[in-house]
């Protein structure tokens, strides 16, 4: 991909409740608010992404089902969010008979990576994928488009193994449908520093995959939890709160990773 202009990241964890939309909502806004230009594509028929960056679902018209099946492309489903620079692809629950409605199509896993090859995706520096809590066809079909998967990772005790597993899938993916797939890294979230289980997590992950983590640690903080709750990313509701600060300093981190990696 010489002339590479966006960088596709699809934030992915088959368990829920890790933060993966949490991750997609504050890391996009954080990425817009340091002068990138994000879009968001909300693959969870849950639409909580969308929910949290103030789509409530009464407006939502067209979605990521749109961009899926290819009615509609990129600049025609993408709607702007309240943060400059941030758009969404929202989602609606039209995307519960996705995988029933192509689940015969010889090209079932290629339909997103279709839709954002288009030259309207190309505007956007990065793409953001918020997938559902898992490895099923939606799920497929972000990582058959991404150029690298995310990961959210909760500091708690099966941390590690739910991850074998994910970076299993992701092989699986590399060895059939996108052979140049990249973790993108890993991202710790929920840290609480009062916790010692929390602090033996974090120094395992480290010891098991060294580079690909993060050094930024999401703590747990409930202006985070709160935010989505007014429509707002952390980063509009409450700029200071820890979890917000947190979130800018991881976007500086990927962007900064990107230099190098563009750079080798
Ligand atoms: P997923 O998308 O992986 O299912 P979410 O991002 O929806 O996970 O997070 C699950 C729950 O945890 C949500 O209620 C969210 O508000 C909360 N949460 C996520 N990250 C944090 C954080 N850093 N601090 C406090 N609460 C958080
Ligand atoms: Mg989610």
């Amino acid at each position: 991909m010489m002339f590479e202009k966006n960088r596709i990241i699809t934030i992915a964890n088959q368990k829920g409740g890790v933060g993966k939309t949490t991750t997609a909502i504050n890391l996009a806004t954080a990425l817009a608010a340091i002068g990138e230009r994000v879009l968001v594509v909300d693959l969870d028929p849950q639409g909580n992404a969308s929910t949290g960056l103030g789509i409530d679902r009464r407006s939502r018209k067209l979605s990521s089902y749109d961009l899926l099946v290819g009615t509609n492309s990129v600049a025609e489903v993408a709607v702007p969010t309240a943060v400059p620079n941030l758009d969404i692809v929202a989602s609606t629950m039209d995307l519960l008979g996705f995988e029933m409605e192509v689940a015969n199509a010889a090209n079932r896993v290629f339909f997103l990576r279709n839709a954002l090859q288009a030259d309207d995706a190309r505007s956007y520096s990065y793409i953001l994928v918020d997938c559902p809590p898992s490895f099923n066809l939606l799920t497929m079909n972000a990582m058959a488009a991404a150029h690298s998967v995310l990961v959210p990772l909760q500091c708690e005790f099966f941390a590690l193994e739910g991850l074998s597993q994910l970076l299993d899938t992701v092989n699986q993916i590399r060895g059939t449908v996108n052979p140049t797939l990249d973790i993108q890294g890993i991202v710790l979230t929920m840290f609480d520093s009062r916790n010692n289980l929390a602090q033996q997590v974090v120094n395992d992950v480290r010891t098991h995959l060294g580079e690909k983590v993060y050094h930024t640690l999401i703590p747990r903080n409930v202006r985070v939890s709160e935010a989505p709750s007014y429509g707002k990313p952390a980063i509009l509701y409450d700029l200071k709160c820890a979890g917000s600060q947190a979130y800018l300093q991881l976007a500086s981190e990927v962007i900064q990773r990107e230099r190098l990696r563009k750079a080798a």
